[in-house]
């Protein structure tokens, strides 16, 4: 566990050592390092060496210990529970939180990103999403729970021990969130919550939940947050199996049937949950753009190694003009991919939430994303559509990144919307 009450550089002081005292071989991490800083031409003008710090700690940690085991943990469906506390042990999930509730005390959007980019390049994208899951729900706890709530469960979730989960999305309402039909009730002190959600990340085994359900009339001015525990009487859950992607994440439906929770389980002030999940949307999609960029950079790392070592008619691949095209298409889309995401966080230090660009920046990406992986796609040929490589996974795992968390066309129709049309 590291000290999360000291200085921030203290702190990433800390990270650095525990991993290259007794985790990581060196020299592969310089290996891989020297490789991918050939690859991607632009530096960041927004860094600083605590960035780099954790940058490489992150980096390290993913290529020491997520990347030889995420073809199986993919198969296998499942994380080892202990990687939950080892990511938690560095202090991953403590951006933005309080130290009194276990967070890091300081926000640091560049760090958040650099996470989301290097999880996303380990090779199988429901590691992160099993992993990370839990982040979407950290904001609004952290905001609007009840402090009885956010001393007793937030330490828990920021250190990797529990696992909480986000429920917004219904089997009738995805998009159109202002329709959601969960209800919640007064009844004396208390809440009772009937209804369901469906496709909640983490929800087969988290702990700790953060629910939308409707509290007042019809419409986004009637919805509230709500606090929920899995072990409430009325709370039940099922798996979705047989997806396309994110097979080593879980998620689930869950039901609540006169599920009764004590009245301080209501997040901030009723029915205002519209306004609150929109905002925490945003941190949301900021993430996703992260791991399109990890994901497009796995597609030209992969593309660029197997080009120079394949031949066709009597060169290697990389020497065919088509293929080198397709290369530098790739990276251009990277670097663009990759200034927008630099921009929004320099924006977002600076106090200011840029909700159409980063809609905008959602949709970019994925576009971006869907071009890398077919391109990488063409580049592996037959090796690539065959399981246990990272193109594979990739192509797989791009539908998920342009759906989840708010849709390429509800974007679109956001982005606009901001622009006051
Ligand atoms: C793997 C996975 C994990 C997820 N994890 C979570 C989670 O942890 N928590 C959670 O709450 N949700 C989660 N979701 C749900 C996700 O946020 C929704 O799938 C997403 O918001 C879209 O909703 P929907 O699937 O119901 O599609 P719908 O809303 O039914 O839309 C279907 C299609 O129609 C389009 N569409 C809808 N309305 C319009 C319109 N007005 N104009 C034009 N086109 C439109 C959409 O863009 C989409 O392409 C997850 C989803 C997946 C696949």
């Amino acid at each position: 566990m590291i000290c999360i009450c000291g200085n921030r550089k203290q702190i990433l002081v800390d990270l650095n050592i525990r991993l290259y005292g007794n985790q990581i071989d060196i020299q592969r991490f310089i290996m891989v390092h020297a490789v991918g800083s050939g690859l991607y031409g632009l530096t960041n003008p927004f860094d600083t060496p605590e960035r780099k710090a954790f940058r490489e700690t992150i980096e390290a940690f993913v290529e020491t210990e997520i990347r030889p085991h995420a073809h199986e943990w993919d198969e296998a469906g499942h994380v080892p529970w202990e990687l939950h506390e080892k990511l938690g042990a560095l202090g991953v999930w403590g951006f933005g939180i309080d130290e009194k509730f276990g967070g890091l005390g300081f926000d640091d959007p560049f760090m958040r990103m650099d996470f989301a980019v290097a999880m996303s390049m380990c090779g199988a994208g429901g590691i992160p999403a099993a992993l990370g899951g839990r982040g979407i729900s950290l904001d609004p706890l952290q905001k609007l729970a009840h402090d009885d709530i956010r001393l007793r469960v937030l330490p828990e979730i920021i250190s990797g021990r529990k696992g909480s989960s986000l429920g917004i999305t219904e089997p009738g309402a995805g998009s159109d969130v202002a329709n959601l039909k969960t209800t919640a009730e007064r009844d004396g002190e208390d809440w009772i919550l009937n209804g369901s959600k469906t496709f909640i990340t983490g929800g087969m085994e988290s702990d700790f939940f953060v629910i939308g359900a409707r509290t007042g009339g019809p419409g986004l001015a009637g919805i509230s947050l709500f606090f929920v525990e899995s072990d409430t009487p009325g709370f039940t859950r099922t798996p979705l199996t047989k997806k396309m992607g994110w097979w080593a994440s879980n998620q689930a439906t869950l039901y609540f049937d006169d599920m009764r929770v004590p009245g301080k389980n209501l997040m901030g002030q009723e029915n205002y949950g519209f306004i609150q999940i929109m905002q925490n949307f945003n941190t949301e999609r900021l993430g996703l753009i992260g791991c399109a960029l990890g994901m497009m950079k796995v597609c030209l790392e992969d593309s660029i190694a197997w080009a120079q070592e394949r031949e066709t008619f009597g060169k290697p691949l990389i020497k065919h003009q088509v293929i080198r095209h397709k290369i530098a298409d790739m990276s251009a889309k990277i670097d663009a991919v990759q200034s927008n995401l630099w921009i929004l966080c320099a924006q977002i230090e600076a106090g200011h939430m840029p909700v159409a660009e980063i809609c905008k920046g959602k949709f970019h990406a994925t576009k971006a994303l869907e071009f890398c992986a077919s391109e990488a796609m063409q580049i592996l040929g037959g090796a690539g559509y065959l399981r246990g490589n990272r193109i594979e996974n990739v192509y797989r795992e791009v539908k998920v990144i342009a759906i989840g968390g708010g849709s390429e066309e509800i974007m679109k129709d956001l982005a606009v919307r901001q622009m006051g049309l």
